[in-house]
């Protein structure tokens, strides 16, 4: 089913509900199964503990986990990758357009791994302050450590932490337990759950089979795993594009703040790479990111300081209530108000754009299977959550099964599974309601939205209970 909402001032959103039929289902067994006896698939097929479907930054940091855990030792781990051999990463290169704010929790778990110095040696940037702003009010926050000790977050190249993870897969001493399977697109699947067997057959497009006993779904927002699992999904496309790029800044600073400004099309953030280098992250309407990709590198550096300093009309009856409510609280904007550095080129081919999207999976296992990072849940960038949320994910599957192989448990036991359901449903949901949430907020010049985005970003930077809430809740 798909509905096409139009409201005030939103723009037109698309609400898409999807459940697999079961003749679906149905039809891919009867492709590659039909007249199958099960048991002979089994002794014909080469058998692993753990297939993790999906070899991106989720599915990988998986891998690690899974095989740096002791208790798990003993089992055998295949990662499946659809895509041809990681190309590597190498610090001499210009840096990569796909970077990600990682935050605390996120470090911890590199860290766990042995990932961490390996991608502190080559290139992470600390970030120690984070300002937000609304172009249709100034009402601003301001996110920090007190002392300017922490780190709000790190800015982390995707390729590197991809690299830190194949690092780790490629040292067979290290991690012999797990195999790593390039150019291998899961084809189709036959989960244990449709069969009653306690084994998956994972069928790959070279025409293998392979079984395991639990199958991960760390595939990507268009999961085969989740669709096999026969799961409802909650989708919201934003019919916005995040055009990716990266920067040189007209003169070089500490740049150890990250930037980002609320625009009535969309939020643009500048993300600190190094002394002269940023990268930017501007969602926008869909016609807007073509043209931002299509034009000249200086009319594209025009408009990019433009989004960061032009003047926005205000409403008045927004100016006087933020006037009202800054001299009740005793507070000056223009003393608080920092601008970010102006930019002066964009980086020869940085340029690049993706579709973005909310979706969430309503259950995250079955029996013999579940899902991690965007193949469960996809939030808007704006708050650079995505892929911190698949890295808890990783943290919480791990100890669950963990606890199954202590305790003798199958590790595709629906029991144990349902508790890395529940506590990472616990961590998601409300960080994915609040960007969501945000997204809505900001999506719209309405007056009344704006009055109270506006008196409710500036109550919040004021008061450093909620305003610590919240930082502890998405910087980890
Ligand atoms: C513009 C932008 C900026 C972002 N910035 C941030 C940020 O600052 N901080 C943050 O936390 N998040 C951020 N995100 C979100 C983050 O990028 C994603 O959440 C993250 O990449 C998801 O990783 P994943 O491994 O779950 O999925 P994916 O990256 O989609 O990986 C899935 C993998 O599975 C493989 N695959 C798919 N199907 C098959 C198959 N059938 N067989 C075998 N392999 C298969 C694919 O080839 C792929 O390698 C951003 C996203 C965007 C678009």
């Amino acid at each position: 089913m798909s509905v096409l909402i139009k409201a005030s001032g939103l723009g037109p959103v698309r609400l898409v509900f999807k459940q697999l039929s079961a003749s679906r289902a149905l039809s891919l067994s009867t492709k590659y199964y039909a007249e199958t006896d099960t048991s002979k698939q089994k002794s014909s097929a080469e058998h692993f503990d753990i297939i993790i479907g999906g070899g991106g930054l989720v599915g990988t940091a998986l891998a690690v986990a899974l095989a740096k855990n002791k208790v798990l030792s003993d089992k055998r781990i295949l990662l499946l990758e659809g895509a041809p051999p990681f190309r590597g990463f190498n610090v001499e290169t210009q840096y990569g357009n796909r970077v990600s704010a990682i935050n605390g929790n996120s470090v911890e778990l590199f860290k766990s791994i042995g990932a961490w110095d390996y991608m502190q040696e080559r290139r992470v940037k600390h970030v120690k302050q984070m300002q937000v702003w609304d172009a249709c009010s100034d009402a601003l926050i301001k996110f920090q450590d007190e002392h300017f000790a922490a780190d709000v977050a790190c800015i982390v190249e995707n390729d590197l932490m991809l690299d830190a993870m194949y690092a780790q897969l490629a040292d067979k001493n290290n991690m012999p337990n797990v195999e790593v399977r390039n150019n291998a697109r899961i084809e189709a699947l036959r989960l244990s759950v449709d069969t009653g067997d306690n084994y998956s057959q994972v069928h790959l497009k070279d025409g293998k089979t392979l079984t395991c006993e639990l199958m991960i779904g760390a595939d990507g927002a268009n999961s085969l795993v989740r669709k096999q699992m026969n799961i409802d999904v909650f989708s919201v496309d934003y019919e916005r594009r995040g055009v990716v790029a990266t920067v040189q800044l007209e003169d070089a600073c500490d740049n150890a703040v990250a930037w980002q400004r609320f625009l009535p099309t969309g939020p643009v953030a500048l993300l600190p790479l190094s002394e002269t280098l940023s990268s930017v992250v501007w969602s926008t309407t869909i016609a807007h990111a073509k043209e931002l990709l299509d034009m000249p590198a200086t009319d594209f550096t025009k408009a990019l300081n433009e989004a960061f300093f032009k003047e926005y009309p205000k409403d008045g009856v927004v100016v006087n209530a933020m006037n009202t409510l800054n001299s009740l609280i005793g507070r000056d904007p223009n003393i608080l108000r920092q601008y970010p550095p102006a930019v002066n080129d964009v980086i020869d081919k940085s340029r690049a754009s993706f579709p973005l999207g909310f979706l969430h999976a309503s259950s995250y296992v079955c029996s013999g299977a579940a899902l991690i990072g965007d193949a469960a849940h996809r939030v808007h960038p704006l708050a650079g959550q995505g892929v911190n949320l698949g890295f808890s994910d990783v943290r919480e599957l791990v100890k669950v099964l963990a606890d199954a192989a202590y305790a003798g448990a199958r590790l595709g036991d629906k029991h144990y599974l349902i508790k890395y359901e529940q506590r990472s449903l616990a961590k998601n949901v409300p960080i994915m309601v609040g960007v969501h949430g945000l997204h809505t907020l900001y999506s719209t010049t309405f007056t009344p939205v704006v009055l109270l985005r506006s008196l409710g970003l500036q109550l919040t930077d004021t008061f450093s209970p909620i305003k610590n809430l919240f930082m502890k809740r998405a910087m980890g």
